[in-house]
């Protein structure tokens, strides 16, 4: 009896909805649609790229069970990405993604040579038992291209080492080039541009990308079944090895006892090897001092927190991936909001999307705000520095660099007296701080400012006015 596609669906989102928090259910699972289902294909309509790639990163085991358990194990699920004209959609377009195929989608290409050298017998730790292919593609995830990271001041010596690394990989002195910084700040990301632009610079050359966790896990699972020797002799294989999270290694003696020979063994013979980490190599604790000292021996470089400016050319480039036009005030808005962490950054911009499909609402400022509130913990926002800046030049019709230069006309230096004013208020900025942001500025010229600001708002009525009006605006 052929099944009903809602109801199919409705059975799925009652399991799923016992299995993830009320917010992800309405953010992630309600602007669903279902669309079809034919041969135990189940075809949904998600709204936008990023939203179905968060669907595999955080979803996958869910969906794939209640799949199952409806479908049974012929079961397959389909995306189509759809976007609603409701926001402005530059580029709609459709297409079906099967889920079981995902990773020869996205790298038909590069299958891991098995025999190599003659052991015909080294097993590939890939090998996920009952799957039928016995290759493994390098684990890149194609959209985390150095095309789409943008370069801002915060990544700029990891990005351009990463991309020298990529041209000449195991032939810089940038061996081994270790990545590090909070969650979020694109470590990931930045290691996968580098594998794709080497396999793109080098076809031959066998890239292998895998978290910290799964090379750990791998290795328990070769201990146990005794093939450590596979386990080692595959990992020696690869010309360029790219480990994510190292730092997960910590305290974990065995796994770092192997991978201490896999990476002598290929950086002895040339091999590239990339690393991340969430600290730099003197701070990483529970680490062999030799392998602590060999992660020396290349470049480490950081990610830090990327500025403003970086926060909106980064919106503005997912958007235009995924073909969305959104108002600049909401991109602003979001930028300025959310300052240290870009996945949520995304994940805002992506929750922000899927609301406004679901209400079937636009996407204004004011909808932005209610969001953000959910969004940002506590509700405490801080109001930044770089913000009331900006609300300030814009009132003033000023551009910003003027405000950030040391210039002394007059209009400047008043609307950047009335910034300082401010950023005292309402940010917890030190005076000397505050100062650097303002045309490089010391402390007591900040101070300065904050006295003239009131001399004047007590004898100048219309001046009172304007940092009232300011006021409101820096607040809302
Ligand atoms: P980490 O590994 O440091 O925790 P990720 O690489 O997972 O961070 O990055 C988090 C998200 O932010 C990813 O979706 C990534 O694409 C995005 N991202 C980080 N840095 C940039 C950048 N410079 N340009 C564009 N997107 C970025
Ligand atoms: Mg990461």
């Amino acid at each position: 009896m052929p099944k009903d596609l809602q109801e199919v669906w409705d059975n799925c989102l009652s399991v799923i909805r016992d299995n993830v928090s009320p917010q992800s259910f309405k953010t992630w699972f309600e602007p669903i649609k279902p669309l079809k289902l034919v041969d135990n294909v189940l075809t949904i309509q998600v709204p936008s790229q990023f939203f179905y790639e968060w669907l595999e990163e955080h979803y996958i085991t869910l969906l794939k069970k209640v799949i199952r358990k409806e479908l049974g194990s012929e079961g397959r699920l389909e995306y189509s990405i759809i976007m609603e004209n409701n926001f402005n959609s530059t580029r709609p377009y459709s297409i079906k993604i099967p889920t079981t195929d995902k990773k020869a989608l996205a790298n038909p290409s590069v299958n891991m040579p098995l025999d190599l050298g003659g052991s015909k017998s080294i097993k590939n730790p890939f090998i996920i038992p009952g799957l039928k292919k016995v290759n493994i593609d390098s684990n890149l995830k194609p959209n985390f291209t150095f095309e789409n990271f943008v370069e801002g001041d915060c990544n700029r010596l990891a990005r351009s080492a990463g991309y020298a690394v990529a041209k000449n990989p195991g032939g810089t002195s940038f061996n081994p080039l270790l990545i590090y910084s909070n969650v979020g700040l694109g470590k990931t990301h930045l290691v996968h541009a580098i594998g794709i632009e080497i396999k793109k610079n080098f076809p031959n050359k066998t890239v292998l990308y895998v978290p910290s966790e799964k090379f750990t896990s791998q290795f328990i699972d070769a201990v146990k079944n005794g093939s450590q020797n596979d386990f080692i002799n595959f990992y020696q294989l690869v010309d360029v090895l790219i480990i994510d999270d190292v730092h997960f290694f910590a305290g974990k003696e065995k796994t770092q006892d192997v991978f201490f020979h896999i990476f002598n063994h290929l950086h002895q013979n040339g091999k590239q090897i990339i690393l991340t980490s969430d600290k730099p190599p003197v701070e990483l604790q529970g680490m062999e001092q030799r392998l602590l000292s060999r992660f020396k021996w290349g470049l480490s470089a950081d990610l830090q927190v990327p500025e403003l400016e970086t926060r909106i050319a980064i919106l503005e480039k997912k958007l235009y991936n995924d073909g969305i036009e959104l108002p600049k005030d909401v991109i602003e808005y979001l930028a300025y909001s959310i300052t240290t962490n870009i996945r949520e950054l995304e994940g805002a911009l992506i929750s922000l999307i899927a609301q406004s499909s679901l209400n079937k609402k636009d996407i204004t400022i004011d909808l932005a705000k209610k969001m953000i509130d959910k969004f940002v913990k506590n509700n405490a926002r801080e109001v930044s520095i770089d913000y009331i800046q900006k609300v300030v030049c814009d009132y003033f019709d000023l551009p910003i660099e003027l405000m950030k230069s040391k210039t002394r006309k007059r209009e400047v230096v008043q609307a950047r007296q009335i910034a300082m004013y401010f950023a005292k208020q309402y940010t917890k900025s030190s005076l000397a701080t505050i100062g650097a942001h303002c045309g490089g500025k010391d402390h007591a010229t900040v101070l300065h400012a904050c006295k003239t600001v009131n001399n004047l708002m007590e004898t100048d009525k219309r001046f009172k006015a304007y940092v009232e009006e300011l006021e409101k605006k820096i607040n809302i």
